[in-house]
């Protein structure tokens, strides 16, 4: 059973914090900062954090997240961008607290998640309330690095959320929405409003849990195909199948595309918001059985 009991020595004053160190949020890197305690505790019972888990933070800020952590699990490797958040987040900590946290100064897209893999021999938990500027290029090094992880509860612009767990026919379902749902079970957790940060940002936010463990139950024969085939499908999302696979997938003809909709029983005139992640599974297969397009 999880105990929440550092949640309220995690209760930070965002601002008096900053000013007291005389610096200000850098917008650049996405610095809003969580105040709200009851959404930290939301957070952290939702985790379902063990005593011996290896918990990667991204981001840990002035330590809204850090603090009420640490306490539950093993150890925690935190990355920051910016050093001086971790000088202000290392004099709010205990010895105690100390010795459970490596401090990484620098950017996540760089992090070598393999070498902390190495280091503790588990697969790790990943946690962060995401700078938004590297949503998409962080769910990418994650998909990478997903044999060292376990799972990630993450927090991510609404809007971003709502593409991640999108569903086919909804206007958000696109390439991003099917390649990362064939690699991880995801799974919508909170919404939290603008108010919860300082400063205050222009749009909601939603945590999500990102699920290694549990794929899509079929797998693709090649996921470089398969993952070239959704892009190219949804890179003309008003033109039909036919259309946006032949101008996407330079390496297949009309006549290619065509016979393979057909052996998978796909409508050429459907439009690619409207096909499931199975059928674009099989049709990768049946398009392109045994060898990477360019
Ligand atoms: N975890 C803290 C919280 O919830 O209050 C801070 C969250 S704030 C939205 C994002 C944090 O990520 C900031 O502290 C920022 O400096 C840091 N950051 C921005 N870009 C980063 C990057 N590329 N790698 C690591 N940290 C980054």
């Amino acid at each position: 059973m999880v105990q929440i009991k550092k949640v309220n020595q995690g209760l930070i004053v965002s601002k008096a914090l900053l000013s007291k160190s005389g610096i200000r949020p850098r917008k650049r890197l996405g610095q809003n900062f969580l105040e709200d305690p009851a959404i930290i505790e939301k957070i952290i019972t939702h985790a379902r954090f063990d005593k011996n888990d290896v918990v990667v933070e991204i981001g840990s800020g002035l330590g809204a997240l850090t603090i009420p952590i640490i306490s539950n699990i093993y150890h925690l490797v935190a990355i920051e961008k910016d050093p001086l958040l971790i000088t202000i987040l290392k004099e709010r900590l205990s010895l105690k607290e100390k010795e459970k946290i490596t401090f990484i100064s620098g950017d996540v897209l760089k992090l070598d998640f393999k070498e902390i893999y190495d280091k503790f021999k588990q697969k790790l938990q990943i946690v962060g309330n995401l700078p938004y500027n590297i949503s998409s290029p962080f769910l990418e090094k994650l998909i990478i690095n997903r044999n060292y992880i376990k799972n990630a509860i993450l927090m991510f612009q609404y809007e971003f959320a709502q593409r991640l767990t999108a569903t086919p026919k909804r206007k958000e379902y696109g390439a991003l929405s099917v390649i990362s749902q064939y690699y991880a079970q995801i799974s919508p957790l909170l919404k939290i409003k603008r108010d919860a940060f300082y400063p205050k940002p222009k749009v909601d936010s939603m945590v999500l849990e990102i699920d290694f463990k549990k794929p899509h139950p079929f797998q693709a024969k090649n996921e470089v195909t398969f993952r070239k085939t959704v892009k190219a499908a949804f890179s003309y999302r008003r033109k039909t199948i036919l259309n946006s696979l032949e101008r996407g997938m330079v390496s297949a003809s009309r006549e290619m595309i065509a016979k393979a909709l057909t052996k998978c029983l796909i409508d050429p005139k459907r439009r690619a918001e409207t096909l499931t992640i199975d059928e674009y599974i099989h049709l990768s297969s049946v398009l392109m059985p045994d060898k990477t397009i360019p």
